[in-house]
């Protein structure tokens, strides 16, 4: 080790747990804060149609005015999201395509891809890992946003499976002798540089949606299928919970994310409490 790394760590070992962990965030990932902003492609996975806008609709719709490419993955149709039992799966599954399209229309997202999985039945395997190691490297986006697979409490397997998948896959994509069944021969492997979980118990990160919040709440509106019935309701919710993330850093709205260098989601406990 050399001298100068030697005085850093005692430097390190003088502050409070909280100043390390910032301490050894601007050594280690100077960019950190800056991850979104310097991000030119952003690639957001989603479960069903409606979840990347719940859960990143504002920072979608601020980054694609930026002039930054975002693409959208939805994993499931959606097949099961309703009440109502006059309703065939099918029919709804056409509705919530169209809604998703409206929707990333609203919040200037590129393009939606379909990975075509049925509602409630997102498997967690080997194929499915394949097809989202492909749209990365296809896409080769800067970040990949997807659900917190370990947010305490989700219940739906879809949420928990999609979440996993698009964090193994965003590992994968990265290594060049990774072979599976199912993976386009002929593309590069390619590093994502950031991974960004919302839905998520442990954010570590708020991006400043004020000035698209009423972007992220008509692109909500779009999937009216799911929440017409208690708009009033969903949207009061829905400021609720951007205003209490925006306290945090000051600011009207915002987002919350859990942001990881992708280097750190694989054997690093510091993850937790990055
Ligand atoms: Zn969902």
């Amino acid at each position: 080790m050399d001298y100068e790394m030697v005085k850093f760590i005692e430097e390190i070992l003088k502050l409070s747990e909280k100043e390390a962990i910032e301490a050894l965030k601007k050594t280690l990932y100077p960019d950190f804060n800056e991850a979104f902003n310097k991000a030119e492609k952003i690639l957001c996975i989603a479960p069903h149609p409606d979840d990347c806008e719940v859960g990143a609709g504002g920072t979608i719709s601020s980054l694609s005015r930026k002039g930054k490419d975002i693409y959208i993955a939805i994993a499931t149709d959606g097949s099961l999201g309703t009440s109502d039992p006059t309703l065939t799966p099918q029919q709804l599954a056409y509705i919530r395509m169209n809604e998703q399209e409206e929707a990333a229309r609203i919040t200037g997202a590129k393009k939606v891809i379909w990975l075509g999985y049925k509602d409630g039945y997102m498997p967690y395997d080997k194929e499915a890992r394949a097809k989202i190691v492909n749209i990365i490297r296809i896409l080769k986006p800067d970040i990949v946003l997807s659900p917190d697979p370990w947010l305490t409490y989700e219940a739906h397997p879809d949420h928990r499976n999609t979440g996993l998948l698009a964090a193994e896959a965003t590992l994968a994509s990265g290594l060049p002798h990774y072979v599976e069944e199912g993976l386009f021969t002929g593309l590069s492997s390619w590093r994502v540089k950031y991974i960004a979980f919302y839905y998520t118990s442990k954010p570590n990160f708020y991006f400043d949606i004020s000035d698209t919040i009423d972007l992220k709440v008509k692109a909500l509106k779009a999937h009216k299928s799911q929440f017409e019935a208690e708009w009033n309701m969903f949207e009061a919710l829905i400021k609720f919970i951007s205003a209490l993330y925006g306290k945090k850093i000051g600011v009207r709205y915002a987002e919350a994310f859990k942001l990881l260098p992708t280097q750190l989601i694989h054997a690093i406990p510091f993850a937790e409490i990055l």
